[in-house]
C-alpha cells in the first residue's frame, strides 16, 4: 500500500498519524511501502472568525503536531507559549476573552487571514503554512487537504430558559471551549455544510486510495462533518480501497473531548458498538469494511460482527507512538486483502 487517506479532527486524529507516520517509517504497519504518502483531509467545521482572524484549529493540531511544533501537555497550540497579547486583548475590554490566542499561534492566523484575504483559497493556505510545518520534517510523506474551501460551521443548539424558543444555539468552539460541554446539547447543525465543495484534490484522495483510516476522532463534529461534505460519502461507499476505523470510545465514554455528548445530541448509543454500526458496514450502505474497539469492549465484538462490520478487539489507547503504530497496524492487518 503507498496512498493512505485519513479523515480526521484535531487531537485524537493528529495523534493517530503521529503513530502512523512513526509505524511506517519503521516497518512496522505490514504492506504499507516505507515511503506511502498519508493525505489527511481534516475537519474544518470547527473554524471560527475571532478577532477579526480566521482560526483552523482541527488543521492548525494536526499541523503542530507533525511539524513538531504542539504543546504536548494542552494538545493544542503552539509549544512553548506566551499570552500577552491575550492579556492585552482582555485589559481592553474585547471580546470574546474564553479564546485563547497565543502569541506564538498568532502569526499562523494572520498569514492564513492575510492570504485568505488576498483571495487564496483556504486549501492554498494550508499547504504554504504546511511548507514551513510539515515539508522540513517529513518531506513528501504528508499531505495536510481541508475538507472543504467553503465556510461550514457547526452550531450547537442549548437549552436556555431566557430565550423565547427556550433554546439558544452557540458556536461549537463556544460550546467547547467557554461552556466546556457542560451542557447538554440538544442538537448539531452544521451551516453551509449541504452547500460546501470538497477541497481540491479530497475526493481524488478517497478514490485512488489504497487505504482510507477513521482515526479515532469525535464521530460528530470531526468525522460526521467531513462525512457531511457532499460527494465525500458517496466516494467511501464507492473507493476500491478497504476502509477501516478506529473508535473513539473506549469503555463507554470518549477518551478525551465531548463525543459523548455529541453522540447523544444525534441519538447514536456512547459505545464502541454504538459508533462502529453508526458508520455503518459497506456491505449495508454504510461507509466501512472493519471496525476496532479497545479491548476493555471485547464484548461487543460480537455485536458489531452481527451488524455485518468485521470487528477486532485490540489496546487502542494511544499512550506513545509504538501503542499507536501498533493501532495502525491492526487496523491495516483487520481489511488487508
Ligand atoms: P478534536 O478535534 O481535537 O476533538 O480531535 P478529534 O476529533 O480528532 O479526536 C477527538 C476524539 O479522540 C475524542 O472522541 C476522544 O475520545 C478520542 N481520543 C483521544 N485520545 C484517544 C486515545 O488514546 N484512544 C482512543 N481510542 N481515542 C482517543
Ligand atoms: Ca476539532
Amino acid at each position: 500500500m503507498h496512498n493512505i487517506t485519513v479523515l480526521s479532527g484535531g487531537m485524537g486524529g493528529a495523534r493517530f498519524l503521529r503513530g502512523l507516520l512513526h509505524g511506517i517509517g519503521r516497518g512496522l504497519v505490514p504492506g504499507v511501502d516505507a515511503d506511502a504518502v498519508v493525505t489527511v483531509v481534516a475537519n474544518t467545521a470547527d473554524d471560527l472568525w475571532v478577532h477579526g482572524l480566521k482560526v483552523c484549529p482541527d488543521l492548525d493540531t494536526v499541523m503542530y503536531t507533525l511539524g513538531d511544533g504542539i504543546d504536548p501537555e494542552r494538545g493544542w497550540g503552539r509549544r512553548e507559549e506566551t499570552w500577552s497579547t491575550k492579556e492585552e486583548l482582555a485589559a481592553y475590554g474585547v471580546e470574546p476573552t474564553w479564546f485563547g490566542l497565543g502569541d506564538r499561534d498568532l502569526a499562523t492566523h494572520l498569514v492564513r487571514t492575510q492570504m485568505l484575504d488576498a483571495g487564496y483559497p483556504l486549501s492554498q493556505v494550508t499547504e504554504a503554512l504546511c511548507r514551513r510545518w510539515l515539508t522540513p520534517t517529513l518531506g513528501d510523506r504528508v499531505r495536510l487537504l481541508p475538507m472543504t474551501d467553503d465556510r461550514a460551521e457547526t452550531h450547537i443548539a442549548i437549552a436556555d430558559a431566557d430565550s423565547p424558543s427556550g433554546r439558544r444555539v452557540v458556536h461549537f468552539q463556544e460550546y467547547w471551549v467557554r461552556l466546556r460541554a457542560s451542557v447538554p446539547a440538544e442538537a448539531v447543525v452544521v451551516v453551509g455544510l449541504d452547500d460546501a465543495t470538497p477541497g481540491p484534490g479530497v475526493i481524488d484522495a478517497i478514490t485512488d486510495a489504497d487505504l482510507v483510516v477513521l482515526p479515532p476522532s469525535n464521530p460528530v463534529v470531526s468525522v460526521g462533518t467531513i462525512l457531511g461534505v457532499p460527494r465525500v460519502r458517496e466516494a467511501l461507499v464507492a473507493t476500491r480501497a478497504p476502509v477501516v476505523g478506529l473508535s473513539p470510545i473506549v469503555g463507554g465514554t470518549h477518551v478525551r473531548g465531548m463525543a459523548e455528548q455529541l453522540l447523544t445530541a444525534i441519538g447514536v448509543e456512547v459505545s464502541a458498538a454504538g459508533v462502529g454500526l453508526h458508520y455503518g458496514s459497506r456491505t449495508d450502505g454504510g461507509v466501512l469494511d472493519g471496525w476496532l474497539v479497545d479491548q476493555v469492549d471485547a464484548d461487543q465484538v460480537d455485536a458489531v460482527v452481527a451488524g455485518g462490520l468485521p470487528c477486532r478487539a485490540v489496546p487502542l489507547m494511544m499512550t506513545d507512538l509504538d501503542a499507536t503504530a501498533a493501532m495502525a497496524a491492526a487496523a491495516v492487518e483487520l481489511v488487508a486483502r
